[in-house]
């Protein structure tokens, strides 16, 4: 586990309190969820139902609200007693997920840049991870490449749309390719769609469990987290094949064993809550992403539509810089704001150097600030 042991967002979270800067680094919100879904935990607490050990693959309303919900928003047919599990945030799910289904030695094929924990987790598993990139002017999945990636040695494609950190959401024909390459190949697909209801425009998330051939081959992640903006809560699950799922259990009871009793019952409700909140918070945070993608592209970064999540990518070449990290250590003193590379979540340091990633999960007046800042900072 030695290569995982510095985190750059601590780094570059140290950094920011040392200068106070803002800090678009981390991606969470600075606002909270509804406060409807609040009252729901704190009742939990008050009346007593939260506050010893829930069901260990998940409190039964909340398997049930998962199922109803992957049937609303994607017409998918989930039996919540065999094919949910709730976990400690979809991190530990990911993470579960791994350890269940990757053995010593196996391959898991990744997107390069990746969300920071898969690495440690492949690592956990003893599995070896496999880059595939995503580059070119939009930063898309090169699927050329995942084709030649995907050998008998591959256990698991591990897919994330919405796509953190490059903020792009794979299209159905690019979800179709992933599929057709998964079921030649007889792996398994563990889908990170922690991002599931941040997509923008028409980005719709499609989750690749509904393209033919895939339910019995994909483990779909999902966040309580993030599609309700309680970071803090961790609640996240999955949803496939009983025996998928089955396997992801023995591993997860033995990890946290059960969790957060009292946000189980609050996100349950969440889940249902009518279409008009999912469309108001993805209105929200389209607005937040307005101001910071136009105010980033006039400094003269190179944006990258985001089409989904809480983030921007820019191309720093525009402005004079060699590379994002170099960039990265230098923008807290210069400008007092924080961002995040992309090349530390690569193995091939090309793919990602040129981009750094902004979180605009933010308040508008945050995000104003952080611009004025940077004109001053970087001279424009
Ligand atoms: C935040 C995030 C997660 C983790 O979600 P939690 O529910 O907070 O554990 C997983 N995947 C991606 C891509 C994320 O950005």
């Amino acid at each position: 586990m030695r290569e995982h042991t510095t985190s750059i967002f601590a780094e570059m979270s140290t950094l920011a309190v040392e200068v106070g800067a803002i800090n678009l680094g981390q991606g969470f919100p600075d606002t909270d969820g509804p406060v409807e879904i609040k009252e729901v935990a704190i009742a939990a607490i008050a009346d007593g139902r939260g506050n010893q050990y829930p069901p260990p693959h998940g409190l039964p309303q909340l398997r049930t609200a998962i199922a109803e919900h992957q049937l609303r928003f994607y017409g998918l047919e989930v039996d919540p007693q065999v094919d949910v599990v709730v976990g400690t945030g979809a991190s530990e799910i990911l993470q579960s997920a791994l350890m269940a289904l990757v053995d010593e030695g196996d391959e898991v094929v990744v997107f390069e840049p990746w969300f920071d924990i898969y690495t440690a987790g492949i690592s956990l598993a003893g599995g070896r991870r496999v880059g595939v990139p995503m580059h070119g002017p939009g930063l898309r999945p090169d699927l050329e490449a995942l084709r030649a990636a995907v050998t008998p040695r591959t256990r698991l494609i591990l897919l994330n749309s919405p796509h953190n950190p490059t903020g792009i959401v794979f299209t159905p024909a690019e979800l179709r390719e992933v599929a057709r390459i998964a079921i030649e190949n007889d792996v398994v697909v563990l889908s990170d769609e922690a991002y599931e209801h941040l997509w923008f425009d028409d980005s719709a998330h499609v989750p690749i469990a509904t393209l033919p051939g895939m339910w019995e081959r994909t483990v779909t992640v999902g966040s309580g987290g993030k599609t309700f903006s309680f970071t803090g809560w961790k609640v996240g699950w999955a949803s496939g094949p009983p025996d998928l799922i089955g396997a992801v259990r023995v591993v997860r009871q033995h990890l946290s064993y059960v969790s957060g009793g009292p946000f189980q019952y609050a996100i349950a409700h969440g889940l249902g809550m009518p279409d008009a909140y999912y469309e108001d918070f993805r209105a929200g945070l389209a607005r937040k992403r307005d101001i910071l993608s136009t105010g980033l592209a006039d400094l003269g970064l190179g944006v990258i539509p985001p089409q989904g999540t809480y983030f921007i990518s820019t191309d720093v070449r525009p402005l004079g810089y060699p590379d994002g990290l170099t960039f990265c250590r230098e923008l807290p003193r210069r400008a007092g704001v924080v961002a995040i590379p992309h090349q530390v979540f690569c193995d091939d340091p090309d793919i990602g150097a040129p981009y750094v990633r902004w979180a605009f999960c933010k308040r508008p007046e945050v995000l104003h600030a952080a611009l004025d800042r940077l004109r001053a900072g970087l001279g424009r």
